[in-house]
Formats: C-alpha cells, structure tokens, sequence
C-alpha cells in the first residue's frame, strides 16, 4: 500500500508548531541582567560570525533592542535564522563564562532572537546601508547561508551582485530544510528580503549547470562565488534502496513545505538510516505528523552519533526509539511497497564496522528515509568550472583566508567549500569570501563594520514580522502568478 497522510491540518500545525518559545520582554531583560559584559568576551570568539555578545546583550539590557538588531545583523546578516538553528550550546552559550562558574550560561540564543523579532515585527531595517556603487559586478551561484552571507557584504562594499538560485525562492537550507518546529521558513524568506532591499539582484529558477551559463557569468563579472552547498543524500547501496517509499530525508523535510500538512503522506511505521541531526528533525517530524513507530537505526554506538545531545534527547521525549549498532542490509517490498527492513547488528573495532554473521532479523516499516550524509556536488562543479581543483575530500579546494580557488575570479564557501557545517559557518565563509573578492579585486583588506547603519523602512518596503505564516509552496504559487 502507498503511505498516506494521517493526520488533520489543525493537529499536524499545532505538532509542528515553534517548540522553543520567545521570551517575553520581563524575560528578556531578566537574562540580560545575568550577563557580566565580560571583556574580552569567550562567546564572541566562539561565534564565527563574531557577533559582538555583549553589546548586543548590554542594549536589550538598557531596552534598545533596535540597537541590540543592529549589532547582531551588522555582524551575521542571517542573525534571525541562526538566533533559532545554531546549536548554541556548542557555541556561544558553551563558551559562556557562567558555564565555569557552575551557573546555567546567559541564552544567548533566545536574546538574539528576542531583539531580531522586535526589528522585524516593527519592520524596522537594521542592516547597514549599501556602498556607494564601485562599478564592478559579482555573480553569486546559490542563495543559501553562504550565498546570502558573500551578497550582503558585497553590496555593503558597493558592488553590483546578482544571485543566481535554481529554487523557486531563497534561502536555501534554511528555508528548505530545516525542521518546522525549530523555524518557519517566514523567517529565513525575509532575510532573503531585507538583502534584496540592499540592491542585491535575485534570479530565482535559473540552473547555471546548464549549458555555457556559468562560463558566460564568469566572462561578465568580475568575480564569482560559488554557495552551492552539497547534493542529495548519499546511497544505501543495499537491495530494495529504489522503491517509492525509500526517500531522501532531506527531500522528505522540503516536502513538508511543499503542500499543506495534512497532505504529506507518511508511514505509520518510519526507519530513518543515520544519526545525525537531518535524521533527528526526520525523525520527530515524522513522528508528530502521526507515525505509530519512528526508529533510528545506526550502525555505530550511541556515543559515536553526530546528532546533538539536545536534538537526541529532543526525538527521545517525543517518542522516537533509538537501534544503535545496526545496519540495513536490505528493503522488502510487496507489490511494489516498503513493507519492512531486514536489519543486522554490527560490531565496531578499531573504529571498522562489521556485520555479525547470523545477527539478521526483519523490522516491519512502510517508509525508509535516508539521512547518512549528502554527496558533494563534484559532477557539477568540475561542469560549472572545468579545470577548478577538488581537494581529497571532494570539497572545493579553496585559500581559507581569502576563500579564493585555484581560478583566480571563482571563490567559494559554504558547504561545497567544508564538506557540511552549520548555517553559522556558511554565512561567515560567504562574508570572508565577499571580503576576499573586495581584496583580490582593490588591494584593499575590510575589518569591522563597514558602513554605518540605517535605520527606518526604505520606501515600500514592508518588514514581515515572522507572525503572517507563509508556506514556500503558497509564496511558489504566488510567484507563478506573477
Ligand atoms: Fe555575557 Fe557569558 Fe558572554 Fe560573558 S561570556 S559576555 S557572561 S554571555
């Protein structure tokens, strides 16, 4: 049987509704009372992006959240986005000097977003005013973190930036793949706004594999920067992988933006193949749209998994089981479908997994979602760029101050450039690869701030607020229409 929808619109929203709350404002200065402003602050070294901690903690303090925004998006254009998907534990709140003192450390994430939400709800714009123009032009192949974070800083340098993105609508895996609970896309989409309001060009739908299009883009601007992430998930390579009802995790958390919940078909018994946290969002979203079983299956140790301690214990409360030390060896189907995973344990030495010989048994399941890493994109860059250099580990081979490429007027960040990081490391590679290009291009090198800011809405614009929800297949439609 093909899987089904099965739930109702009213419970899949309020499943998938926003599981971390915002403060309120009492809260919000409450915690930032806690702060000691400390010099030489640990949490901004901690940040990639640099975001100066305590200054923007010090102005929610004194009630100028305006100013608290605009200390946070000078530094990370995406500080709305990261306020809500970067682990901060592992980060800024996991440098906080109270950690030390054996208190709980200062929610630096909650803060950020309680200042950029107020910005945003007022439709106040923050980020600092575009560069007078300096007459040269960037290409921008990707509109996701580090696409977004290199546009934002070359506008701010004065360049002409157009960026190109096969995605109906921007943003990336911020706006594609993230799990609803944890972001709405509204979020990421008005960031993607707010840096077209700085004169940023957006050519949405244009696949620049195509043909010459990436040679022509190369031979008209002066630089080009290459944000286009990794590929799909990477293979099973086991009997059955083809079937229907074997999918992309990732495919499968886009699809929950690409028609209304209660049409999005999902089993009533999930396997999800990996542990990192693409499976953990898999997992309890797969779950809280009325899966009856959602496991985990892993073939190395609990203490081996990428997924994060907070997103594990996350899927654990919402009824997600864990199978550690085991693998798929092969998808069973009955007339066409998913019916069950034959499965066996492992036994990990010297860091080599091995099957157990006779440890096989079968997992009744109906739906199968792979999350055990995504290919790089080698294919597409070696057709985009012939000649530009892919390092052992098939990332693009890059300087890592300048982020140039073997191809002197190509750079690149991001996850084509990692290998796959978070959204806060794409934006800071995007924002030293547009300083890269402003170097490379004048002889000149960019510190700090690099204009002063703006305040209040350029004329028609309209700042969103996060609070109108829009789904991306509603805003897909909507463009369609012109
Ligand atoms: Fe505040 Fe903690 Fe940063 Fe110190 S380390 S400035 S206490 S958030």
């Amino acid at each position: 049987m093909p899987i089904q929808p099965l739930i109702d619109a009213a419970t899949a929203e309020t499943n998938l509704a926003e599981v971390k709350r915002p403060f309120t404002p009492q809260e919000a200065t409450t915690e930032a009372d806690r702060c000691l402003f400390c010099y030489d602050a640990p949490c901004i070294k901690a940040c990639p992006t640099g975001i100066d901690i305590p200054t923007f903690i010090r102005r929610i303090a004194t009630g100028n959240l305006v100013g608290a925004a605009r200390t946070i998006l000078e530094a990370n254009v995406l500080g709305a986005s990261c306020a809500r998907v970067c682990p901060t534990q592992m980060l800024c709140e996991g440098a906080c000097v109270l950690v030390d003192l054996e208190h709980q450390p200062i929610r630096i994430g909650r803060l950020q977003r309680h200042a950029t939400d107020h910005v945003a709800a007022l439709g106040i714009d923050v980020l600092p005013a575009p560069g007078e123009p300096n007459g040269r032009r960037v290409a921008v192949i990707g509109a996701g973190p580090a696409g977004l974070g290199c546009a934002a800083e070359l506008a701010r340098l004065g360049y002409a930036v157009t960026v190109y993105d096969k995605k109906p609508v921007g943003g990336g895996l911020n706006t594609y793949g993230i799990a609803l609970y944890k972001m709405r896309p509204e979020v990421s989409l008005d960031e993607v706004q707010a840096i077209a309001r700085l004169g940023v060009a957006f050519r949405f739908g244009v696949d620049v594999g195509v043909g010459d299009e990436a040679a022509q883009l190369l031979r008209d601007h002066d630089a080009v920067f290459l944000g286009i992430g990794l590929g799909g998930a990477n293979r099973l390579d086991i009997p059955g992988e083809d079937l229907p009802e074997v999918v992309d995790a990732l495919d499968f958390i886009e699809g929950l933006r690409a028609r209304p919940l209660d049409e999005v078909p999902v089993g009533r018994r999930v396997a999800v193949i990996g542990c990192g946290n693409t499976a953990i969002d898999a997992v309890t979203q797969a779950k809280r749209l009325g899966a009856e079983e959602a496991t985990i299956i892993y073939r190395r140790g609990e203490q081996e998994m990428s997924a994060y301690p907070f997103e594990y214990e996350l899927a654990k409360a919402d009824g997600a089981t864990f199978l550690f030390n085991t693998v798929p060896i092969e998808v069973i189907s009955n007339d066409g479908h998913v019916v069950a995973l034959t499965l066996a344990t492992t036994d990990v030495r010297d860091g080599r997994v091995r099957v157990v010989p006779g440890s096989e048994w079968t997992q009744p399941c109906d739906l199968v979602l792979k999350a055990v890493g995504q290919e790089k994109q080698i294919g597409l860059v070696e057709r985009l760029f012939p000649g530009l250099a892919i390092d052992a580990k098939g990332r693009v081979a890059h300087d890592p101050v300048s982020m140039q490429t073997n191809l002197p007027k190509v750079f690149v960040g991001g996850d084509a450039a990692s290998g796959g990081r978070e959204v806060v490391n794409a934006v800071a590679e995007g924002k030293k690869a547009a300083r890269g290009i402003h170097a490379s291009l004048t002889g000149e090198q960019v510190r700090g701030p690099v204009q002063p800011s703006r305040l209040g809405m350029p004329d028609g614009a309209t700042g969103s607020g996060f609070d109108h929800p829009i789904r991306v297949h509603e805003l897909e439609a909507a463009l369609k229409q012109g």
